[in-house]
């Protein structure tokens, strides 16, 4: 059997590690786009790699105690900005949802306590966890920070799964303090739904005999890997259940291989095997911002993205070669420009290529610009026989003052040195 095991709203029980007197509180985690990063007095910009996978962010700024006042997410106009990434079940009882303003958040429940969140504390103890379970599991994947998955085949009978999964989040709340719900069930798919039904702090297991009481009656928008528009497809078919769909197999089928592999999945037909490792395929970087017209400020703001980029790029000692521009504009209007350049990596060159690719993705040069992002793909690792070697020579120098720069940066941070270009 396959378990996976989720953390409980993890942000606020972190919290709740930190400052017991959350405990049982209406209590959420606000977040902001850090758009410090665009100040130009900016410092206390982190990197992080500790966990590699996309589910963790590489660039984000320090967690300070300030940050956790009310102040901190008020605008120069006293407009209370932000949203809540996740919130305690005594807030979620006031209606409070993951994704919700903090403004309508606090219309619903005004004594609702928002703190900022510590990403270098969730990785700590989603590290802490990790290893924990590694201790407890032979085979263990991380599929988020707050996410994980196991095998158990061969290692616990299935008779015995209910106790162990039942002994196993108690142990993880006596040990880390973190609340953890726990789902079993022969694929990883079906565990993952078991979760979601036994949250808060409890464990369900799902065998050949509860199969079909389980899942038949389920809605199909809890089922992960049905997002919006497959909701609205099923819906249009007369598909409200888990259940309907899988009497619906021919349904199903004809809408392609992404439905026939939705249907497998629900069925409990298709597993996918526990991967202990994760390789990073891409790294990126994305601000949202208040609306902005200047195209000379966005320019510099690309600039300062990129420097970020760079240094992460360096730091994983990685090649890419598929870089992506994606503009956000006002009235939910978006651009991107993608370009494939197989030659090696300098800072400067990757810098013009942004600007480069920023020119030709703003295509709406009269909307306002909310959010910027950056994305760098398919790696390859110290392989000169793929690069290009036209202009070989001339890259090599700059890969020589490339590197001087990552020395300083790595010693002094990232800010230490910028172009002329963000000033
Ligand atoms: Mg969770």
């Amino acid at each position: 059997m396959k378990i996976h095991i989720d953390i409980d709203c993890f942000f606020v029980s972190a919290a709740r590690i930190v400052e017991p007197g959350l405990e049982h509180k209406a209590v959420a985690i606000g977040g902001r786009s850090d758009t410090k990063i665009f100040n130009k007095d900016a410092k206390n910009q982190t990197v992080n790699f500790e966990n590699t996978g996309s589910f963790v962010p590489t660039f984000y700024k320090a967690y300070e105690k300030k940050d956790d006042d009310i102040a901190s997410f008020t605008d120069a106009n006293g407009k209370i900005r932000g949203i809540l990434t996740t919130s305690s079940y005594e807030a979620r009882s006031f209606g409070i949802k993951t994704a919700m303003t903090i403004r309508e958040a606090l219309q619903l429940c005004p004594h609702l306590i928002i703190k900022a969140p510590n990403m270098s504390l969730y990785q700590k103890l989603s590290h802490e966890l990790h290893e924990f379970l590694c201790t407890k599991i032979p085979l263990v994947e991380q599929a988020s920070i707050d996410e994980f998955y196991g095998d158990l085949s061969g290692w616990v009978e299935d008779k015995d799964i209910p106790a162990f999964i039942d002994t196993l989040r108690h142990e993880i709340l006596h040990v880390l303090k973190l609340p953890v719900s726990i789902g079993a069930a022969p694929t990883r798919y079906i565990a993952k739904l078991a979760t979601t039904y036994a949250k808060p702090f409890g464990s369900k297991v799902i065998d050949k005999y509860n199969f079909d009481s389980f899942v038949n009656p389920i809605v199909v928008g809890d089922f992960a890997g049905i997002g919006k528009s497959m909701k609205q497809k099923l819906y249009g078919a007369q598909i409200h259940t888990l259940g309907d769909i899988r009497k619906r197999r021919g349904t199903l089928e004809s809408w392609g291989p992404y439905s026939t592999d939705l249907y497998k999945r629900i069925n409990g037909e298709v597993d996918a095997a526990i991967k202990t490792s994760h390789k990073r395929k891409s790294i990126g970087i994305s601000r949202t911002m208040d609306p902005l017209y200047d195209r000379r400020e966005l320019k510099r703001r690309v600039h300062i993205l990129t420097r970020h980029l760079a240094y992460a790029i360096l730091k994983l000692d990685v090649i890419p070669t598929v870089f992506h521009l994606g503009i956000r504009y006002e009235m939910n209007q978006k651009s991107h420009k993608n370009i494939s350049l197989a030659e090696l990596f300098t800072e400067k060159k990757f810098d013009s290529l942004c600007i480069k690719l920023f020119n030709q993705a703003d295509t709406q040069k009269r909307l306002k610009v909310i959010n910027l992002s950056i994305n760098c793909s398919s790696f390859t690792r110290d392989s000169k026989k793929e690069l290009s070697l036209i202009g070989f020579n001339e890259e090599q120098k700059m890969k020589k003052l490339t590197e001087q720069t990552q020395i300083l940066r790595e010693k002094y941070g990232i800010d230490t040195l910028k172009w002329g270009s963000e000033m």
